[in-house]
């Protein structure tokens, strides 16, 4: 059974915070509560709450302050609602500014307190669920080419200024339109979702993997060079042919490039991937194959 959604209540004043934390609970959530905003970051990051319902006015660390830490540099923070005091337009507007979801003051009505709740709820619902939708591959659970565009365009940026290595994996199956030729397509998915999970249990959660298209997969390693990276490729393509699957001989062919000093764009490591991808191709599949640093890049270097 799914539990109950958990409510983080923060108040200074005693009486406030039992009274909403009873309110909450009687309508069914699970309720932790701090007495200050410190405390309330600190057990925030201990239970990951799904809401937050805080006053403004606390010690060590205010509501706003405490709002900001929750929901700033956060892509998907839990949506917060304050309860305060203050009831000028212009204290709503700073909690809303703050990051805030919702704004009520005190004395307040417990029905409509639980029902901004249920809608803070059902809004963050719906917002995880897009999230969640736009980032994964429905088929194989992997990210999707998005976060790969998304992440590689990170990953690039700190090796150009940290300096950092930063390696890829571009992993394709080898003949696989046969198999869904003689196997059929249902069986060509579950050939897939399995590779991808193959894929996954042999990677540090530090390695993502991507369902870069059909049958082609991306592992970005960070800090790889390209005796690491190699040995991460050669892996994968082990725990493809290691075993059948779905009852079928599979095995996969990888391309591994390095980002270079003479690269600019993100495009050029894609690319760079997809030549040795192709090599290995050419040469046979089964087999990993590394890109040749080449002449412009290597100028670079130099
Ligand atoms: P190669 O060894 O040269 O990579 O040959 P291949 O047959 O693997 O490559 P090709 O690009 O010719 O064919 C890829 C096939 O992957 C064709 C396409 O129908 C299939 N495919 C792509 N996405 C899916 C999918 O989601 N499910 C299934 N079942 N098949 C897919
Ligand atoms: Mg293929
Ligand atoms: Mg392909």
């Amino acid at each position: 059974m799914v539990p109950a959604p958990l409510i983080l209540v923060a108040d200074d004043d005693a009486d406030i915070r039992l009274l909403v934390s009873t309110r909450l609970e009687k309508a069914g959530y699970r309720v932790v509560a701090a007495e200050n905003g410190d405390e309330a970051l600190r057990l925030a990051a201990e239970h990951d709450p799904d809401l937050l319902v805080i006053d403004v006015s606390m010690p060590v660390l205010n509501g706003h302050e405490l709002c900001l830490a929750i929901t700033a540099d956060n892509p998907n923070p839990p949506p917060v609602i304050f309860l305060s005091g203050r009831t000028l337009p212009k204290d709503r507007i700073l909690g809303l500014e703050a990051g805030a979801v919702d704004y009520m003051t005190k004395p307040f009505d417990a029905h409509e307190l639980i029902a901004r709740v249920a809608v803070a709820l059902r809004t963050g619902r719906r917002i995880a669920t897009l999230t969640h939708h736009a980032s994964v591959d429905r088929m194989t659970g992997l990210l999707n080419r998005a976060q790969l565009d998304d992440r590689l365009a990170d990953a690039v940026a700190r090796a150009v200024h940290v300096g950092t290595n930063l390696g890829c994996v571009l992993l394709d199956l080898d003949h696989f339109k046969a198999v869904n030729d003689r196997y059929g397509h249902l069986t060509g998915d579950d050939v897939l979702r399995e590779v991808a999970s193959r894929l996954r249990r042999n990677l540090r959660t530090s390695d993502p993997v991507f369902r870069y298209g059909g049958e082609e997969f991306f592992v970005l390693v960070e800090g790889g060079d390209q005796t690491g990276t190699t040995f991460i490729a050669e892996k994968l393509l082990a725990a493809i042919a290691s075993e059948p699957i779905a009852g079928i001989d599979m095995t996969a062919s990888a391309g591994v490039a390095l980002w270079l000093p003479g690269y600019s764009e993100p495009a050029e490591l894609l690319e760079a991937a997809d030549a040795a991808l192709y090599e290995a191709k050419r040469a046979g599949r089964a087999r990993v194959a590394v890109t040749e640093p080449t002449s412009r890049a290597t100028a670079a270097a130099n």
